[in-house]
């Protein structure tokens, strides 16, 4: 499968010794290849990239990249499986790494789990003189069964990175200067307490993160609600999967996704939807393409071609912001020929009559009209899915980041209602949300949200804030705090007087760019937690050097509601310290005292207020692997399938969507006739920080954007003229890709090079629902950069 990245010059051309070591992460050896082919089949049967090949004839048969030419110029991702199943050392990682293969004993290690995307990969890190000597992915890791990708695996050079934070810094005449945590606490303090005495609790607030462990998220909650005494804390969600939360829970009862991976790993149907997990979640992408290339039928719905699509029984590639007509075409053509599921829309279900009512608005060739997606595609798509015996739906942000986020969710959601595709009822496996980022479930389960405590309790239900403050002690905020966008309006009007933020680069990822920064210049305190200097940083007062994922020890929750044990493999660098012990530093600067000493402890105390994880503990995690919630109780396992018994809804039952479809905030005019769609690219993660600080830049060195040739030719670019992006919000400069994944009238870049300022094209559209932004949907014109 052809992948979609750059193929740059290799670093290095092969030596002398016919070695190729063009790749900054695997070099081959051909001289001891003995043409066993392992790492081939490796490459084919697991990860599904065909990089590999056997080449030459006899005792000449090598091993060689497919494509010909060096290794780095070819369709590898760089998972390392080829490393790990090669048994001569033909092929190897170099550096201190080589040699070291997962399955071979290295005494020296820490089982941890993966940082960067939502799969949640359990890894095995080889330490020697706290140096990561190599990542190999555990064996037995839950999720990931031995494979990675190449950020897990691989992208670890940030760790000791020449601009890694390692001491507080504060803003003295203009200029962040060194600074010890005594004073740069003292001044937070300080200026929390005065925020506090000019504008109320209120006038804090704090963005925390999907990187930061559980116990962190909780512990940062807890400080706000407690100390500060408000409910203005929020965390990244909020622009990613924040319609997930609200669809599915009002659909289903509880905020993620209805069933495990490993049922829908039995599905005899998949219908992907808005995502490219080959790219953004390569380890479940690697194995749905081997489920469809050998058991189960494919639909991907997608404005691109890329990944999965490519494999696809039915590629339906609906114009961005359409999602919600397409879901109602689907359902539409499954009630029209009779393929639901009449016993458990009676018993299990309500909604039905006005969704039948509405859907006959949608029949194909109206659909077609409205998305682009041929009519005869639908009805392939809707007959595919409604007579497979067990479907399975996965998406991901493409259903989320829109206007009408959370109605595509509830409207995706109706087909595995419609059909009773849910694992309980042995019909199907439900709906899955492919969450981005490492730990984004865990924050919003632990409560770093504006209007829910941990375990979804509401801030406004006397009952659920009632046990808080038993366990807490303290009498808890009544009025549900601002959102991300809220905090940052509420910045720019004066209002907000200090705003904590915890591991997030919000001028690079958030939309509508130049208004964040914005906001945090007219916010008298700005507290940064980071590991490198950032665009947010650039705006702080006070920036405060903090851990990375493999060194913090606490828990994330994956995709698919899966507890994982997060441990330090090394202690952090110089003065910097965990989110963990600077949230506990900064309280205690206040004079308070959160309790919770430790990680473990910390989620002790959650279980006590939350009974969907009262059953979990850091002992049971480390026994038992993995725990998805709900976990009640210590004596039952978790409840990787829902709803056994009934839905959690108010009244017990799936509640249908019949939510009409509305068009996206922005459409292609005159003036902007283009529509961007910005997302994720395997070499990088989200803002860069980590994967832009190493080996990964040798594979993508910069941004693209890409364009299809008819739109290139019209705005006479070829592969390689830099462009620039212009929107009514602002401009991006990128180098134009040429590509056919792209409909004609539609581009694509990744948000991975903050410099190219992709977030300050990206509007202040957001789900009307949930406020998650709009990020599939901005329309833009090109122009030659002329400098
Ligand atoms: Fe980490 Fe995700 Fe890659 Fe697994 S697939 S190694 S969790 S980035």
């Amino acid at each position: 499968m052809p992948r979609t990245g750059h193929h740059p010059a290799p670093a290095t051309a092969p030596t002398p010794h016919n070695r190729d070591e063009s790749h900054p992460y695997i070099h081959l050896d051909p001289d001891l290849c003995i043409a066993c082919g392992r790492c081939v089949r490796m490459c084919d049967d697991v990860q599904g990239t065909f990089a590999l090949t056997l080449t030459g004839r006899g005792a000449d048969t090598v091993v060689a990249p497919g494509t010909g030419g060096p290794w780095a110029q070819s369709d590898c991702v760089a998972c390392g499986g080829c490393v790990d199943t090669c048994p001569t050392g033909a092929i190897t990682q170099p550096g201190p790494g080589r040699g070291i293969t997962t399955g071979q004993p290295h005494p020296q290690h820490v089982r941890t789990t993966c940082g960067y995307c939502g799969v949640g990969c359990a890894l095995d890190v080889v330490v020697s003189d706290n140096q990561v000597s190599a990542v190999l992915p555990a064996l037995d890791g839950p999720v990931n069964q031995g494979h990675a990708c190449v950020k897990g695996r691989f992208s670890h050079g940030y760790l000791t990175s020449a601009d890694r934070l390692t001491q507080p810094m504060i803003r003295k005449n203009g200029t962040l200067e060194p600074a010890g945590w005594e004073e740069a606490l003292t001044l937070a303090a300080d200026g929390l307490r005065a925020a506090v005495a000019a504008g109320g609790p209120d006038a804090v607030a704090a963005i925390s993160s999907a990187r930061a462990t559980n116990e962190e998220n909780y512990l940062i909650q807890k400080f706000l609600r407690t100390v500060i005494k408000t409910n203005n804390i929020d965390n990244c969600s909020r622009l990613c999967h924040a319609p997930s939360a609200a669809g599915l829970s009002a659909a289903f009862g509880h905020a993620g996704g209805t069933d495990s991976f490993d049922d829908a790993e039995k599905a005899d149907c998949l219908l992907v939807v808005g995502a490219n997990p080959v790219e953004a979640h390569p380890v479940i992408g690697a194995r749905l393409l081997q489920q469809a290339l050998n058991k189960a039928s494919l639909i991907v719905a997608d404005p691109r071609a890329v990944g999965l699509a490519h494999h696809a029984d039915v590629h339906l590639r609906p114009r961005p912001g359409t999602n919600v007509a397409l879901f109602h075409g689907l359902a539409h053509v499954l009630v029209a020929e009779g393929m639901t599921d009449p016993d458990f829309l009676r018993e299990r279900a309500t909604g039905l009559t006005e969704l039948i009512e509405l859907l006959a608005h949608y029949p194909p060739a109206r659909t077609a009209e409205l998305t682009g997606v041929p009519a005869q595609d639908i009805t392939a798509a809707a007959r595919l899915y409604g007579r497979a015996r067990r479907p399975a739906i996965l998406y991901g942000l493409g259903v989320t980041e829109h206007l009408h986020g959370t109605d595509g969710v509830r409207t995706l959601a109706n087909l595995a209602i419609l059909r009773g595709a849910l694992a309980h009822t042995g019909r199907g496996y439900g709906i899955i949300p492919l969450r981005g980022q490492n730990n984004v479930q865990g924050a919003s389960d632990m409560g770093a949200l504006p209007d829910l405590l941990p375990g979804y309790g509401r801030v406004t239900d006397p009952q659920a804030r009632t046990r808080a403050e038993a366990v807490w002690g303290r009498p808890l905020p009544t009025r549900t705090g601002l959102r991300i966008p809220e905090m940052l309006q509420a910045a720019r009007q004066g209002t907000l007087r200090a705003l904590w933020i915890i591991g997030e680069d919000v001028c690079a990822t958030d939309p509508n760019s130049h208004r964040v920064a914005d906001a945090l210049d007219t916010c008298p305190l700005v507290i940064v937690n980071e590991l490198f200097p950032s665009r947010t940083t650039q705006h702080a007062d006070i920036v405060l050097p903090v851990a990375s994922w493999l060194e913090k020890d606490g828990t994330f929750v994956n995709f698919d509601r899966r507890f994982q044990r997060v441990r330090a493999a090394l202690r952090p660098p110089a003065a910097a310290r965990t989110d963990f012990d600077v949230v506990h530093a900064l309280a205690a600067a206040m004079g308070a005292d959160l309790g919770c000493r430790t990680p473990a402890e910390t989620l002790a105390e959650c279980g006590r207020i939350a009974p969907l994880f009262a059953g979990l503990s850091h002992t049971r995690l480390d026994r038992e692997g993995a725990v998805a919630w709900p976990c009640p109780s210590p004596d039952q396992p978790g409840q990787a399938t829902l709803y056994t018994r009934a839905f959690t809804t108010p009244d017990a039952r799936a509640h249908l969507s019949a939510a009409p479809y509305l068009p996206p905030g922005e459409e292609p005019d005159t003036d902007y006739p283009l529509l961007l769609v910005t997302g994720r690219r395997w070499t990088h993660y989200n803002s860069g920080s980590m994967t832009r600080r190493g080996g990964n830049l040798l594979l993508e060195a910069h941004d693209h954007l890409d364009l299809h040739p008819q739109d290139a030719a019209r705005h006479h670019l070829t592969d390689g003229t830099e462009v620039t992006v212009e929107s009514r919000h602002g401009k991006a400069r990128l180098t134009a890709r040429l590509s056919d994944e792209l409909s004609p009238g539609q581009v694509f870049c990744a948000f991975h090079f903050p410099e190219s300022g992709v977030n300050s094209l990206t509007s202040d559209h957001a789900d009307t629902v949930t406020s998650c932004p709009e990020y599939k949907v901005t329309a833009v014109r090109l122009t030659h950069t002329t400098t």
